[in-house]
């Protein structure tokens, strides 16, 4: 039996959930196969990712690991300083056997794509989505260019406020509910110091704001984000912010184009399933990027779908997708968010926090970072 898959969404998740199931489509013992219709334009990506070790985990499962490494830089540790006088508060080492890297979003988007094209099941449809209904068994799906298309299942891969996530659980978020922003670019590394090509990710602790970066394609770029309130980033915010600092004064020097993105702080939606719709990456779980978990947890839900994949059919490995990860992510999401209020602390907690991490830093952070690292699916 061929079921009619529309993934809505051509971001990282969109085109990663659409290659596991064109792979995958003699997986189910009663021999279901799939037809995949991917919706919407191709994204324009800039910057990197980090992707720690549950999501390679992910990725290897999905078939995507050596791929991931072969266009992501391999990064030793993270060294944590602060803002204000450049000090060293911590380190977090990556041992031998605990690979983490830094990888161009568009890098990895060409490796999954590569492998996609490869695939006879797989249509790409360029057309935005419109609206979903119910007709009848099936979900009808208009699209901006007047198409329209009866499927088995959608699959809503269209973050943080697409219409999916709208037709599951009515969420609407607007960039006004948003009060912290990430500023984030990609810089040639010959335009910076060597320091930033270095194989580690720096995190830079401020009043209220924080910096990080790390070398991706084989070290000639480097990624950069810059997360503060929306009162720090005026018209001056490079000029205040980054100038007066030894380091950060050559990314301001280096003029770079910042991308201001919202940072939304509500989570998880309490269903990621309605009717034959089922959200999945951005679109079910809005992560706070301060653990640089987003993509990873989308790779890891895409795991587990194609491990349900080998016991249940489409719908049912869907349903108990959303279930089992809705639950799996109350606490990463939770984790990720204090880490976020952590790191705006200012004033007299912001030098509490930066003192405790001088301490007992390392140590702290490995614990807090035990459980969102090991791989779950
Ligand atoms: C500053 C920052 C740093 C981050 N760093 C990391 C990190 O280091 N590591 C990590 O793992 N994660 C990180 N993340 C999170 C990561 O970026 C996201 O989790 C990931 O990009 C989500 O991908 P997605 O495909 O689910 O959603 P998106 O990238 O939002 O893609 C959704 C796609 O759907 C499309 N779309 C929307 N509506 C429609 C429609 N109606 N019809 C058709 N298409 C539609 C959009 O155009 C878009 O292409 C970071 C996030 C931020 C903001």
């Amino acid at each position: 039996m061929t079921k009619t898959v529309a993934i809505i969404g051509q971001g990282l998740t969109g085109i990663t959930a659409g290659l596991m199931l064109a792979q995958h489509r003699y997986g189910h013992k009663n021999g279901e196969r799939h037809d995949i219709l991917l919706i919407g334009a191709k994204p324009r990506l800039i910057g990197g990712l980090q992707l720690a070790p549950n999501g390679l985990e992910a990725l290897r499962a999905i078939g995507l690991y050596d791929a991931a490494l072969d266009s992501g830089v391999r990064l030793d540790n993270i060294v944590i300083t602060a803002m204000s006088d450049g000090r060293a508060l911590a380190e977090i080492p990556h041992p031998q056997n605990r690979i983490y890297i830094g990888i161009g979003r568009s890098d990895l988007y060409q490796a999954i794509e590569a492998k996609l094209g490869r695939q006879k099941n797989v249509e790409r449809i360029e057309s935005p989505a419109l609206s979903i209904t119910r007709a009848n068994d099936k979900m009808e799906l208009v699209l901006e260019d007047g198409q329209t298309l009866y499927v088995d299942e959608i699959i809503g891969a269209d973050g943080v406020n697409g219409l999916c996530r709208s037709f599951v659980c009515g969420a609407q978020l607007t960039a006004k509910a948003a009060p912290y922003y990430a500023m984030r670019c990609d810089i040639e590394a010959n335009a910076l110091p060597r320091l930033f090509s270095r194989t580690q990710t720096q995190l830079i602790l401020g009043d209220g704001c924080h910096f990080v970066s790390y070398p991706m394609a084989g070290q000639r770029r480097i990624n950069m984000v810059f997360c503060a309130s929306s009162e720090q980033l005026g018209p001056e915010w490079q000029a205040q912010l980054l100038a007066p600092h030894p380091i950060l004064k050559y990314v301001a020097d280096a003029s770079p184009h910042w991308v201001k993105l919202p940072l939304f702080s509500n989570g998880l939606p309490a269903s990621w399933r309605r009717m034959h719709v089922t959200l999945i990456g951005d679109a079910a779980h809005i992560m706070p990027p301060h653990l640089a978990q987003g993509a990873g947890q989308s790779f890891v839900d895409i795991a587990y779908l194609k491990a349900q994949l080998q016991e249940e059919a489409l719908s049912d490995a869907l349903r108990s997708m959303a279930i089992m990860r809705a639950s799996q992510l109350k606490s990463t999401t939770s984790k990720a968010s204090l880490t976020g209020q952590v790191m705006r602390l200012s004033g007299l907690p912001g030098q509490l926090r930066d003192s405790l991490l001088g301490l007992s830093g390392t140590h702290l952070l490995e614990n807090w970072l035990a459980d969102v690292w090991h791989a779950k699916h």
